[in-house]
């Protein structure tokens, strides 16, 4: 049984925020699978991520803050922005709806949307085409949800003989763990190919699971993580940063903690990113830089990579780094050079001028302007 931290609260909104709900309920749709329903009316910290609140209606952010400055090659469910990585989205519909989601606009607008066959072709003749790309990360929406169609598409990556690291993005794990059966398990551990003669033909999948508080290993969900664990499938843990639910030490210590201890590899803590509608969950940057800084004594292996995310690409922060500030429009921006040459990013995403908050130094790299968060206590909205 997982120690559940706190009980939602049931504090009375006030007329304006009664009001503000009521446009976020209009703006943005919701929605909790059965599974995940129980865990909302237990937990203060899951509730607050699925739960609409009133706080969405503050404005702030962009629509969609990762897609800027992508043409995605014209392909439907294919991006890509790095030399060595290329994401599809086979399925754009998830069974539960973050509030935080970096898509928001989109998945809460309940848009799912498949990948046709045509654009399966397409984008598997993409990825052909470029060696360079070793990685295919398989996102969503949620992959999971259509099984069938998964396997399709992992069938047809497999046959690029350069791709060698497959990997699979999730929430459906927590969202619906009575969904991840052996059969899926099974059919996700057969894709892993391990050449002993010839090594560099070997290939692996791995499945990342984004869970954000400890409430969240609940008994069925670690059973539904060991059903791929046992079956070699390594499974890493991200993590969203996010204002009132995780932003503390002790509980990304004790999430980290937990990971490991059933088995699943720590690996990203992310910035909330700047959607609208997720403005009461965005700490300032430096917030998670402090939380790494008190994981120090521990083991290495309890230091999850602290990110935060751009339409360039990630930006890894952790103890020790200083983060250089600039006012634009009355708002708090992080200014930094990227590890990305503009010329890079230009190919990669085929696109021929950067997103906008972007600029090119005299060395070719990128420049980039990320909205900060702030650290501010939420108020009631009178
Ligand atoms: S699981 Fe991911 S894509 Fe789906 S709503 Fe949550 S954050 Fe968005």
């Amino acid at each position: 049984m997982s120690i559940i931290s706190k009980e939602p609260s049931k504090r009375k909104l006030s007329e304006r925020e009664r009001q503000m709900q009521q446009e976020v309920l209009k703006r943005f749709r919701s929605k909790v699978s059965p599974s995940l329903g129980k865990l909302v009316k237990e937990s203060e910290a899951v509730a607050k991520q699925f739960i609409p609140s009133p706080y969405e209606a503050l404005e702030f952010g962009t629509e969609a803050p990762f897609e800027e400055g992508k043409n995605n090659h014209g392909i439907y469910g294919l991006e890509r922005i790095y030399e060595d990585r290329a994401v599809l989205t086979p399925y754009f519909e998830c069974s539960a709806y973050c509030r935080y989601c970096f898509k928001k606009t989109r998945t809460l607008g309940g848009e799912a949307k498949r990948m046709s066959d045509e654009n399966i072709d397409a984008a598997m003749r993409y990825i052909a085409s470029d060696s360079r790309i070793k990685t295919v990360l398989i996102t969503g929406g949620d992959p999971f949800i259509d099984a069938e169609l998964l396997e399709r598409v992992l069938t047809q990556v497999v046959e690029i003989p350069h791709v060698r690291n497959i990997r699979v993005g999730t929430r459906n794990i927590l969202f619906q763990p009575e969904a991840i059966t052996d059969e899926l398990a099974e059919m996700i551990a057969r894709f892993n190919h391990i050449d002993y003669e010839n090594p560099k033909n070997s290939r692996n999948i791995s499945v990342g699971l984004s869970l954000n508080h400890p409430d969240e290993l609940t008994p069925d969900v670690i059973r539904a993580a060991q059903r791929f664990i046992s079956r070699g499938v390594i499974i890493r843990g991200q993590t969203v940063l996010m204002k009132g639910i995780n932003d503390d030490a002790k509980t990304i210590h004790e999430l980290i903690s937990m990971f490991l201890a059933v088995g699943i590899v720590p690996y990203y803590l992310f910035h909330c990113m700047p959607v609208v509608g997720a403005k009461h969950f965005r700490t300032s940057v430096q917030k998670g830089i402090d939380i790494l800084r008190e994981l120090s004594p521990f083991s290495g292996s309890t230091a999850p990579h602290y990110v935060y995310v751009t339409p360039i690409g990630k930006h890894r922060v952790g103890p020790g780094h200083h983060l250089d500030y600039v006012e634009i429009d009355g708002l708090r921006y992080i200014k930094a050079k990227t590890p990305y040459k503009a010329t890079d990013f230009l190919e990669f995403s085929d696109n021929t001028k950067l997103p906008p908050l972007h600029e090119i130094d005299e060395d070719g790299y990128v420049i980039s302007y990320y909205l900060d968060g702030d650290d501010n206590e939420l108020e009631v909205l009178a």
